[in-house]
């Protein structure tokens, strides 16, 4: 493995801290699959050793990033990596470059009043959603290694210790540049930012001084990340300035979450009574988010500039969201009465609770006459509600030029059938905490491939029951 630390060379964008080793460690988890990709080969022993802070291989120099960050409206000037290290920057077989992140690995001089650690339950959540993302080919960060421990960790009941490597191109965030910015260190900003461009995007080199194509590129990546988060129906949870990664990742999971049945307001944060966060409220808080990115570039790029960016925000989203909706519904053309098909469609999910993932899937299986499929009628308390509805898109897909197994197999290569529902998930934490780590590996097998009909696992693939309702995901982690 070819390590090439630039990040903890930046004095002052950070603090060397060493570790704090959890107790008692025990490997849960590899992704040897994704370690492959980067170039990385361990022993299980490394991985585990790595991963609890025990050990550090030679060329590791763990550093702890210092950022800021909006936080649910309000300002906090000084954040940072409270409970997770850098511990350095792979250099992959493919010439990229990939930060190694250890979450959990204890206190750093940004740990406030926390205690640096990370439990199994919200650990093994991000392990979980980071893959199950990937997998549905939306941006995100990506899980290497889970251990566990007997350590206790005190949340809300004592819980047991955990930790994640996790890998990313670059965990920067939009809160690092605000830090700076409002420590009244803008000079820093620059450096930052080239450190961005020679580490990730040599493209833009080509254009000194100008930061501006580069706030585009954020901008742009930001719309289309939310657009794919909307389209397949998850709910980040917590989308403060300090957990928006300026590549355009899903970063940071906490107590996120994927519909169940239709709700466009659905709040999956139990720590947000307001719904700040809510799922409709994700497009408008991007752009909200960019707009306090573009004041801490503001001494680097024109206004005008940073503007003409942040004005193709909603177009960008708007396009990306309209066009993978037109996938899921399993039409090629555009026609003028779509719009009203879609926001008709919507408005009787929501009237009817019904369950977002399984009304996609299962809608491609509609012939162009006859009964409904009965897993699809299973869907509607009321069938007679949708006759109208079923009516015109029938009508609707009648003017296309595919077949309807043609559009079968094309909706079910963007409608997935397995999402990492809240149950599912909660199952599998309840199960690893017992030491078994069974359930996990199903659900990452299922949701390694998604689109895929997977026999005997039907039961995956079901909407939520009763219990998960009462389910609380709250911010504690
Ligand atoms: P989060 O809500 O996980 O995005 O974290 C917000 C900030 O709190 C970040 O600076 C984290 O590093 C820090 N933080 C969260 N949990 C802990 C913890 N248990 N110990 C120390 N810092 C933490
Ligand atoms: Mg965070």
């Amino acid at each position: 493995m070819i390590l090439d630390n630039r990040y903890a060379g930046l004095e002052w964008a950070g603090t060397r801290t060493e570790p704090d080793p959890l107790k008692a460690p025990r490997l849960l988890l590899v992704n040897y699959d994704l370690a492959g990709e980067l170039g990385i080969s361990l022993d299980d022993r490394q991985w585990r050793d790595i991963t609890s802070g025990e050990r550090l291989l030679p060329d590791m120099t763990p550093f702890a990033q210092v950022y800021a960050g909006h936080q649910f409206g309000g300002f906090s000037p000084r954040l940072g990596d409270g409970r997770a290290l850098l511990l350095g920057e792979v250099v992959t077989p493919g010439g990229e470059r990939w930060d190694l992140h250890l979450k959990g690995a204890g206190k750093t001089p940004y740990s406030r009043f926390g205690d640096g650690r990370a439990v199994l339950r919200s650990s093994l959540r991000e392990y979980l959603a980071s893959e199950a993302l990937h997998h549905l080919a939306i941006p995100t960060t990506r899980a290497l290694c889970l251990v566990g421990s007997d350590e206790p960790v005190y949340r809300e009941q004592v819980e047991a210790g955990a930790a994640l490597l996790r890998a990313a191109p670059s965990h920067l965030r939009f809160g690092h540049f605000e830090y700076f910015y409002y420590s009244s260190q803008s000079e820093r900003i620059p450096e930052l930012l080239d450190y961005l461009i020679d580490t990730q995007w040599p493209d833009l080199k080509q254009q000194p001084q100008d930061y501006g194509a580069l706030f585009d590129r954020v901008v742009t990546r930001t719309a289309g990340l939310i657009a794919q988060w909307q389209a397949v129906g998850f709910c980040h949870g917590v989308m403060n300035t300090d957990n928006m990664s300026m590549l355009g990742l899903t970063l940071d999971y906490g107590p996120y979450g994927f519909l169940d049945a239709y709700d466009p307001g659905h709040i999956c944060n139990h720590s947000d009574p307001a719904g700040r966060y809510a799922y409709d409220q994700q497009p408008a808080v991007g752009l909200w988010n960019l707009q306090r990115l573009a004041q801490a570039l503001s001494g680097h790029i024109e206004l005008d500039v940073l503007q003409q960016s942040l004005g193709k925000y909603e177009h960008k989203l708007l396009t990306t969201y309209s066009e993978l909706m037109r996938q899921k519904l399993g039409l090629e053309q555009w026609h003028e009465g779509d719009p009203a098909l879609f926001r008709d469609m919507f408005s009787l999910m929501s009237e009817h609770n019904v369950d977002y993932t399984c009304w996609f899937r299962r809608l491609a299986l509609l012939e162009a006459e006859g009964e409904l499929p009965p897993s699809l009628a299973a869907l509607l308390p009321e069938p007679a509600a949708w006759q109208d509805w079923f009516a015109r898109y029938r009508a609707r897909l009648a003017q296309e030029e595919r077949t309807f197994a043609e559009r079968r197999t094309a909706m079910d290569a963007v409608n997935p059938k397995y999402v990492l529902r809240n149950h599912l998930a909660q199952n599998a934490i309840e199960r690893a905490e017992r030491g078994d780590m069974a359930e996990a590996d199903i659900l990452l097998q299922l949701l390694a491939r998604p689109f895929d009909e997977q026999p005997g696992f039907d039961a995956y693939a079901e909407p939520a029951p009763e219990w998960a309702a009462s389910l609380c995901i709250s911010c504690s982690s």
